[in-house]
């Protein structure tokens, strides 16, 4: 009787089995590389069961990575920095837009889209050197264009992300026309020809070989709370203007991701990324890059930031950028700024 029964539980144990079944693995696409993501992820684990696979890559060879897999791709989540990248993802059609309550209600509006949300900005701001530049000179980013500060500003190349995002930012709020006239004044300024990253920016202005320069605020806090004395003092020696505080805000952009279209444990993509809002996961997230929290209510105990001060940020719509992104690439292109 028993040995009969057997096969019948068994099939109605298979047949259940996918509805039943949650997910035990989680593939996680991640240009992030920080130690605090470790605790986040430990704790993702310990708290659901849930294992993480932690793929690192470069955010475009990861990118390239998904695109190549196709429908064959393991990958549940993505998450990678700036929302022009966000917003290429997007265009790619890798994500698969999720219905999330508390996702709704912890991430602001303007932090998500219908596809990816934010779990932590960063703000893109002016940073000057006392000696050499004034501070009514560079209240905004449009005064970086302006003949006062002729020869004297620095910053990376018009083609990073960063300042494409930023650029997308202008011509959302100053448009197309006004954004070119404020590329081509900002290469008219130029101290030297865009080279190195943000922390070379903020090196040269505290030598003095810049007098202004512009980079995102988690490179200062970087520098802030450095081991080598020689970058400390460095940062003590800069000044820092939040800039459009009287207009429309200090550019901010993000860090995120989202659950991809192909994602074999849809479940467990859900579930992580409702984690990632939580308190919890949210001090981890941010502090891993001295950036604030996306959920407004979650404050960062972090005492670079907090020497920072609080400020006005912009609050357009993150993926409103993807829509002037491309053309603020032709607009630094036509202009020179490469
Ligand atoms: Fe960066």
């Amino acid at each position: 009787m028993i040995l009969r029964l057997l096969p019948l539980a068994a099939a109605l144990l298979a047949a259940s089995a996918p509805v039943m079944a949650a997910d035990t693995v989680l593939n996680l696409y991640t240009a992030r590389h920080y130690q605090t993501d470790e605790a986040l992820y430990k704790n993702f684990e310990r708290a659901t069961g849930i294992r993480i696979n932690r793929i690192e890559g470069q955010e475009d060879q990861l990118l390239e990575r998904i695109r190549n897999e196709g429908a064959n791709s393991p990958a549940d989540v993505f998450i990678t920095v700036d929302a022009s990248r966000l917003a290429k993802a997007d265009e790619m059609g890798i994500f698969a837009p999720i219905r999330s309550k508390l996702l709704e209600e912890r991430i602001p509006a303007n932090l998500r889209t219908a596809d990816w949300y934010s779990y932590s900005t960063r703000a893109r701001v002016i940073v000057y050197n006392k000696a050499l530049a004034k501070l009514e000179d560079l209240q905004t980013y449009e005064d970086l264009a302006k003949p006062a500060l002729k020869g004297k500003v620095c910053i990376r190349s018009g083609s990073h992300p960063y300042n494409l995002s930023l650029g997308a930012a202008m011509i959302a709020h100053n448009g197309e026309a006004a954004t070119e006239a404020w590329a081509k004044g900002l290469v008219a300024n130029l101290a030297r020809q865009p080279k190195g990253g943000d922390i070379d920016q903020l090196k040269a202005v505290a030598a003095g070989e810049c007098a202004v320069a512009v980079s995102n605020t988690y490179y200062l806090a970087r520098l802030m709370r450095s081991d080598k004395p020689d970058e400390r003092k460095a940062a003590e020696s800069l000044s820092i203007v939040w800039p459009n505080q009287k207009t429309w805000g200090t550019h901010i952009n993000i860090s995120g991701g989202g659950m991809l279209k192909h994602a074999p444990h849809k479940q467990a993509a859900v579930r992580f990324l409702e984690y990632l809002a939580s308190d919890e996961a949210q001090i981890y997230f941010a502090d891993g890059n001295n950036e604030w929290p996306a959920v407004p209510t979650v404050k960062a105990r972090n005492p670079a930031l907090e020497a920072l001060g609080g400020f006005k940020a912009d609050n357009l719509q993150v993926g409103q950028l993807a829509k002037t992104v491309v053309q603020a690439q032709k607009i630094f292109d036509w202009a020179g700024f490469r």
